[in-house]
């Protein structure tokens, strides 16, 4: 009944009233606020009657409506030899033949809300057994009409919340394009002049090498690295800003074969690390886009084998658990491991924990990690030991229809 609008609860209970007190006419009608405007939200009558409560009729005299709003029903045997101010709803009644009358309040926390109107065209017709039942009819019709109320103020609400939250979305994203173009011009622009400081440089510490003493040969040995490692910066970043322009295309991707896919391309790494990488046997199928999950495990599973302490070989295992509409895939290593002040940190954009002279690296792989994983409706988080390891969770969407 939450649902139902007030105009069509108050049509079916005055339906099955009809039934159990069988007079000509039965009517809701609601008042407003103040109590100086009655509307009828439904009625019922006999065919040859002709009575219309429309908007804004003026409400019941005031003793009338001082008995309705203590909550007691007011039951009129006679409207003919009735005294005293009448409502233009009594003298229209009245005009129809109708002589007869009882009006029940409906309350809701107190407060009159309109009442359960009927009326016979005979002489003390409502006896104190319809008189219950128009009563007790009266009161769950207020319940029910205030949920509906309550429902309705809700469902706005709702509708709006909903539409604030559309609205955010929207700037943010416009913001992140916005954020996304001016990286990625940046990034562009800065390439032409770093190339030819590159360059040159190069060509000094080879052609004039000889004319350099020692010093000057170190210096110019840190320009071409240094240039080497903000060109890789440059690249990384412009990836990055490329992801969020990337078309997604979502597909079932055999996680398994995907994980060997990926090893193979990182069979350079893994033995210049001497690493050993074990996937586990069962795999599912995960929902997402080959490109991006290929880019999320290379990353993590360089990682593992990078942040490496010295004198142990890394081992990094792949599993996972199987949730009913996500999979859950561990990247484990027995690395150096993340103190939980960095848990989040190391998501961002140049984000380092470790040098470059030891580590390499440009602390962009975790940002390309954890935008690709959100491309794809998925979650990404980690638990680590310092000095033991690390796990890192993606949780990605299963193929629909498993
Ligand atoms: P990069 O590896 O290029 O520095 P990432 O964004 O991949 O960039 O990683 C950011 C930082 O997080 C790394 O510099 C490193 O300090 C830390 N880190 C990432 N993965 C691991 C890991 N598996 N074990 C220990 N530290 C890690």
């Amino acid at each position: 009944m939450g649902a139902s609008s007030p105009e069509a609860i108050a049509r079916a209970v005055l339906t099955r009233l009809e039934r159990l007190i069988p007079c000509e006419w039965l009517s809701i009608v609601l008042y407003n606020r103040e109590l100086t405007e009655e509307r009828a939200i439904a009625w019922q009558q006999a065919s040859e009657l002709q009575i219309h409560v429309g908007d804004s009729q003026p409400v019941v005299p005031n003793d009338v409506l001082e008995r309705l709003k203590a909550g007691l029903s007011v039951v009129t045997p006679d409207l003919a030899t009735q005294h005293g101010p009448k409502a233009q709803l009594a003298e229209d009644l009245e005009t129809q033949h109708m002589h007869s009358a009882m009006a029940n309040p409906m309350l809701v926390q107190g407060r009159l809300i309109g009442v359960l109107a009927l009326a016979s065209t005979k002489v003390n017709f409502f006896t104190l057994e319809h008189q219950q039942i128009a009563e007790e009819i009266a009161d769950q019709i207020a319940i029910a009409l205030h949920q509906a109320e309550l429902y309705d103020q809700i469902a706005r609400h709702n509708f709006e919340l909903e539409q604030r939250v559309r609205d955010r979305t929207a700037e943010l994203e416009h913001v992140n394009r916005e954020l996304e173009m001016f990286s990625y011009s940046v990034s562009h622009d800065l390439r032409a002049p770093l190339r030819a400081v590159q360059g040159f440089a190069e060509i000094i510490a080879r052609r004039h090498r000889s004319s350099l003493n020692e010093e000057g040969q170190r210096y110019f040995d840190y320009i071409v690295d240094a240039g080497g490692q903000m060109n890789q910066l440059i690249t990384d970043l412009l990836d990055y800003s490329r992801l969020g322009r990337q078309h997604v295309r979502f597909g079932t991707i055999p996680l398994r074969k995907l994980l060997l896919e990926v090893i193979e391309m990182l069979q350079p790494q893994i033995t210049k690390y001497g690493a050993q990488i074990d996937l586990a046997e069962a795999l599912p199928d995960v929902r997402g886009d080959k490109t991006l999950l290929m880019q999320i495990f290379a990353n993590l599973l360089e990682n593992g084998m990078i942040y490496q302490r010295p004198g142990v070989s890394p081992v990094v295992r792949v599993d996972c658990t199987i949730e009913p509409e996500a999979v859950v895939v561990r990247v484990a290593d027995n690395g150096l491991g993340i103190d939980q002040e960095f848990h989040e940190k190391i998501f961002n954009v140049f984000q380092r924990l470790h040098s470059a002279e030891h580590y390499p690296g440009t602390g962009i792989g975790l940002a390309i990690v954890r935008r690709s994983v959100e491309l794809l409706n998925g979650s990404i988080w980690l638990e680590s030991t310092v000095g033991v390891g690390s796990q890192f969770y993606v949780r990605l969407p299963r193929p629909t229809g498993l």
